[in-house]
């Protein structure tokens, strides 16, 4: 049985408000934090093509890499697990011992194997050097870069934004997605529609090279506007400002954002939208990229 199935396609919700109202726009989220109980959002969509490969290629084991909270982690042990395959995560920093978060306890518990490696090492995982040492030390393993983003990504992502063409009747005139490794806004690129791309960390002006580079020459590339001034002091940091924010969007639409990802893009595309950013008319697909497994608990009151 394969536990990995989705619900597809995720509901695309219109939402209004005072704020869109008086723009005179029309804002949808796209709601793939509802594609799966624990491989959510854009890592489902980040993941599929990457396990394809890996079975194609006659894989038992995938390895990636991520943080003590890296929400692609926590979807590549479930994903293996419900697929069959063994995992191995690369995680950056000391072994916590005993202070696990519980996202790496969540990834044991499903089975992958954590390996943890200095900063200084971390820095080395996209080096092609580093992963032919790395498959070398774990047995052959179909690696996975940090985040899912890789060529394969990018397809799964495309085929989020063919739903929203579906259920819209048309084509949004903008995405809006938070960015970390920038593979998700670099999918709805590719699938040629524009996209405004919020950066979850402090400095993200690199992400735009980033995001360019990962769809390559394509010709119907939509454009790309990245914003790197709502990372709210870094990543997975966040202000009070933030969590009002969040909590203020659950009350009035009954969605629940977290503080990582999904609060810092829409309390930003929020801001745009007051300061007058859109045309009337516009239409705007949010998308909710999930990673509701990292919500803060003060968040998670009614
Ligand atoms: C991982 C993640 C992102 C970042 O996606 P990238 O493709 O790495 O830019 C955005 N939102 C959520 C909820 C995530 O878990």
């Amino acid at each position: 049985m394969d536990l990995l199935v989705p619900s597809l396609p995720t509901p695309l919700q219109e939402i209004s408000d005072t704020v869109i109202l008086r723009a005179g726009i029309r804002l949808f989220i796209k709601r793939d934090d509802l594609i799966h109980p624990t491989v959510s959002g854009n890592k489902w969509r980040k993941l599929k093509y990457n396990l394809q490969q890996a079975k194609s290629k006659g894989a038992t084991t995938l390895l990636t890499f991520g943080g003590a909270f890296s929400n692609h982690l926590y979807a590549t042990a479930a994903a293996g697990k419900y697929s069959g395959f063994e995992t191995i995560g690369i995680v950056r920093g000391e072994n916590p011992g005993e202070k696990k978060s519980s996202t790496l306890k969540f990834c044991e518990e499903h089975g992958m194997k954590l390996h943890y490696v200095s900063r200084e090492e971390y820095k080395l995982r996209n080096s092609e050097d580093y992963l032919s040492y790395i498959k070398q030390q774990f047995g052959n393993p179909f690696t996975i870069p940090e985040g899912g983003t890789s060529e394969f990504a990018l397809k799964g992502v495309e085929e989020m934004t063919v739903e929203v063409d579906q259920q819209l009747g048309r084509i949004p005139d903008y995405y809006a997605v938070a960015a970390g490794t920038g593979g998700t806004a670099a999918g709805i690129l590719s699938a040629g529609a524009h996209v405004l791309a919020f950066s979850a960390l402090k400095g993200g002006s690199f992400l735009e090279n980033d995001i360019l580079n990962l769809g390559g020459e394509n010709d119907k590339r939509g454009q790309l506007k990245l914003f790197t001034d709502y990372h709210f002091k870094g990543y997975a940091k966040y202000t009070q400002e933030l969590l009002d924010f969040i909590l203020m969007f659950k009350k009035q639409h009954g969605i629940q954002l977290e503080q990582v990802y999904t609060g810092k893009m829409l309390f930003g595309l929020y801001d745009l939208i007051e300061k007058g950013y859109f045309k009337t008319g516009d239409c705007i697909v949010a998308v909710h990229t999930g990673g509701l497994q990292g919500l803060l608990v003060e968040l998670k009151e009614d």
